[in-house]
């Protein structure tokens, strides 16, 4: 039997909330239980949004829950090179293409496609890719990239989807729908995914699939919004040839209103808790994992 392997991974872009608490309370007991180590890596891609002061409150409010993590924390800022290479072998394979278009240039195409009937959104709403870039010659593509114009680098699906056949992820929690068990992935709903920008040479989906196989993540536990990204991240792990983790997807806390915890939201943060008086074991009761 080998040591499983589970991760908590937030980003640094405010304050951690009774949502992230949970998260990482659970993968904390799910790694004790099961004799396994427990890993925290700060995704912070995004340098725009992420802070420094921020991930010092991370390290503050996980201590303060009881959590302990190995060392040394994977910040995923520090290996950009990594990322690179795993777009260099997708794009080896012919399986990425550079689009062009602004954001507005997108939504005025996506108005277009849903005069013309409705246009399809992604799991999270956002309006698949409506441009035809895929179509453009290579040779132009490279040349508009040399010239420094701003591009998007995006999957090209269908390709995608031919070469890596059909794929399933083992689910020990559940999805929106109670999925469990064997799931069919089915990440053409997403389209052609951006995996990398100009300005941001990765993506979440890029960052988290090379990260969890280079930490050797065995068990991805984290929140049911990500449960249909796991389609994107199992046809990834496919075409990458990297090792296939299991899933355990868990229930959202929500507000009093039924509403889904933001780190917008100062009430349900951690530290106003915490500067409340309250204390770790009130934490574990109210997320439900009460002791
Ligand atoms: N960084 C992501 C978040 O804070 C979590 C990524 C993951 O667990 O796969 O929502």
């Amino acid at each position: 039997m080998y040591t499983r392997i589970l991760r908590f991974a937030p980003s640094p872009n405010g304050h951690l909330h009774l949502g992230h608490a949970y998260s990482a309370l659970l993968n904390d007991d799910m790694a004790r239980e099961r004799g396994g180590r427990l890993l925290l890596r700060i995704e912070d891609i995004d340098t725009q949004r992420c802070r420094l002061e921020y991930e010092a409150a991370i390290y503050e409010d996980l201590r303060w829950l009881g959590i302990a993590w190995e060392q040394p924390v994977r910040r995923q800022s520090e290996h950009f090179a990594d990322y690179a290479a795993a777009i260099a072998k997708l794009e080896a394979q012919n399986l990425l293409y550079p689009s062009f278009e602004s954001r507005s240039e997108i939504s005025a195409l996506v108005a277009e496609r849903d005069r013309q009937g409705h246009w399809p959104r992604d799991p999270d709403g956002v309006p698949l890719y409506p441009g035809r870039a895929r179509k453009m010659p290579a040779a132009e593509g490279a040349r508009r990239r040399r010239a420094g114009e701003p591009f998007a680098l995006r999957l090209a699906m269908d390709a995608a989807l031919t070469r890596a056949g059909v794929l399933t992820w083992r689910e020990t929690g559940s999805g929106p729908q109670g999925q469990t068990g064997l799931v069919t992935a089915t990440p053409q709903r997403w389209g052609d995914v951006v995996l990398a920008r100009k300005e941001l040479p990765t993506s979440y989906h890029l960052s988290v699939v090379i990260d969890d196989a280079l930490q050797g993540v065995t068990d991805v536990v984290r929140g049911q919004d990500l449960f249909w990204a796991t389609a994107v991240h199992r046809l990834l792990q496919a075409l990458l040839g990297l090792p296939e983790p299991v899933y355990h997807h868990h229930r959202l806390i929500f507000d009093a209103e039924g509403r889904k915890l933001s780190k917008a939201t100062q009430a349900t943060s951690l530290r106003a808790l915490r500067a409340a008086g309250l204390r770790a074991a009130d934490i574990r009761r109210m997320v439900g994992l009460g002791r």
